[in-house]
């Protein structure tokens, strides 16, 4: 398991091509990172330049054409299809743009929809807190279709973080919310982050949140460059 400054995540020489009909498409090429447990890393690039990509092949949605990709201490790559599903429901929190809630759930079975689906116990009170933390406890019985934008985002990030997952993916999490809710709702994914101590990694196009993390990585020329 993970130690204080031991890396929860490491990409080694990461390549991703896509086939298609023009031939192979090279969106990463050889991409090598480290990431400290509970370090919150922001990464940025252009429209198109892989970061989405590069976020589904952290959260093991997609595979990587080459390289190795280690979280907690564990080469993700030599997991079976069914141990790498496991470990997404337990070790990844995902949050995207679009929300994604299960519109029959309430808030409550929302968030804890992950627990029930990887057949894990509810530990009531770290949830209650992390509604709390999240303003959500007078919205915790109604339908998805009752709340706002903002109010979604957070029943988003609660549902991601249930599970005390090992690393929170973050897909632009404000990129469809006005600015002021936008910013709300950063606050208080930071607050939970940070009680938590849970490791995030969030893209954005904001220079704003970027400077709220404490290493910031931009996609270039299908390589990660670190700002320093
Ligand atoms: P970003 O999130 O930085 O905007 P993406 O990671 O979504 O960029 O996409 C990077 C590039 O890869 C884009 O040119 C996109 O069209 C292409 N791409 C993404 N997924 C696929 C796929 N499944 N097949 C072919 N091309 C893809
Ligand atoms: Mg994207």
């Amino acid at each position: 398991m993970s130690t204080k400054n031991s890396p929860i995540l490491k990409l080694d020489n990461v390549t991703k091509k896509f086939k298609t009909e023009k031939g192979d498409l090279s969106i990463l090429d050889g991409v090598t990172l480290s990431i400290n447990a509970g370090e919150k890393v922001a990464i940025i690039g252009p429209s198109g330049s892989g970061k989405s990509t590069l976020l589904s092949l952290i959260g093991l949605l997609d595979t990587p054409s080459s390289g190795s990709i280690t979280i907690a201490g564990v080469k993700t790559e030599s997991l079976s299809e069914t141990e790498q599903a496991a470990f997404r429901n337990k070790k990844i929190g995902f949050i995207f743009q679009s929300f994604e809630l299960i519109t029959p759930f309430t808030v409550y079975e929302n968030i804890i929809s992950p627990l029930e689906i990887g057949y894990q116990d509810i530990p009531q009170t770290k949830i209650d807190k992390l509604i709390t933390t999240l303003g959500l406890t007078p919205r915790r019985d109604v339908l998805p279709y009752t709340l706002s934008g903002g109010e979604k985002q957070r029943v988003a990030i609660a549902r991601a973080m249930v599970s005390d997952p090992a690393i929170l993916l973050a897909d632009e999490p404000t990129g469809s919310l006005d600015r002021a809710t936008g910013e709300t709702v950063l606050s208080l994914l930071l607050s939970a982050v940070e009680e938590n101590k849970t490791t995030l990694i969030i893209i954005t196009h904001d220079e704003s949140i970027a400077n709220k993390m404490d290493r910031v990585f931009e996609i270039r020329d299908r390589l990660l460059h670190e700002r320093v």
